[in-house]
């Protein structure tokens, strides 16, 4: 089965490909031509997803998937959720966006936040959402050069690692993208 996966991040393309078995082709936007940026307006994880997955169907009628992600901070509210890539300025600068929860959350002790994906499905006439979570904490310092976006910040479930320090496959086992990734899979698997 051929689908296509809405995003542009070469990062995201990399952990969904590592993760999905060979029955299941992903072809990226590069792949299929469409270059322009889907400007992400929604006011939820959800909205987004749907909003990236939606334009690609209707422009080149194929079945696609696209994911939105937001990293969220108990001692911040919530922030920066839906406006993680945006945090510190329109740049999408990681390191950037990075400093600012360190300096937001400075000396606080409840470091405790969450990763949430949403994966908006459109196959056969109709939509499917999945979502996935992680908790974690944010910690003091960044720390590890894999991954990407806040990925050095995050330790997930008191591993004493945080993503930047795991492979794409340890990620993946326990990661928001991939518990919903997961789901997908299984979904598509029984269609
Ligand atoms: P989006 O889903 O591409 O809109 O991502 C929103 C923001 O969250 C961007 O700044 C990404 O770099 C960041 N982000 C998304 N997924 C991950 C992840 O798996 N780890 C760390 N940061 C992420």
């Amino acid at each position: 089965m051929k689908i296509i996966f809405a995003s542009n991040n070469k990062n995201k393309v990399q952990e969904i490909q590592n993760q999905v078995p060979k029955s299941i082709q992903i072809v990226t936007l590069e792949e299929i031509g469409c270059t322009e940026e889907i400007a992400e307006t929604g006011k939820t994880l959800e909205e987004n997803a749907i909003i990236k997955a939606n334009y690609v169907t209707e422009k080149y009628g194929l079945p696609c998937f696209a994911d939105d992600t937001g990293l969220e901070i108990d001692a911040l509210n919530g922030e920066p959720g839906v406006y993680s890539a945006r945090y510190s300025g329109e740049d999408k600068n990681a390191d950037k966006n990075m400093d600012l929860v360190l300096q937001k959350l400075g000396t606080s002790t409840n470091r405790k936040a969450q990763f949430k994906t949403v994966i908006a499905l459109n196959i056969n006439n109709q939509q499917h959402l999945f979502t996935g979570i992680v908790k974690g904490d944010i910690r003091n310092e960044k720390t590890g050069t894999n991954g990407f976006g806040y990925d050095p910040i995050f330790e997930p479930e008191n591993l004493g690692k945080t993503f930047a320090e795991m492979t794409i496959d340890e990620k993946n086992k326990l990661s928001h993208r991939g518990r919903a990734v997961e789901k997908l899979i299984k979904f598509l698997s029984n269609i």
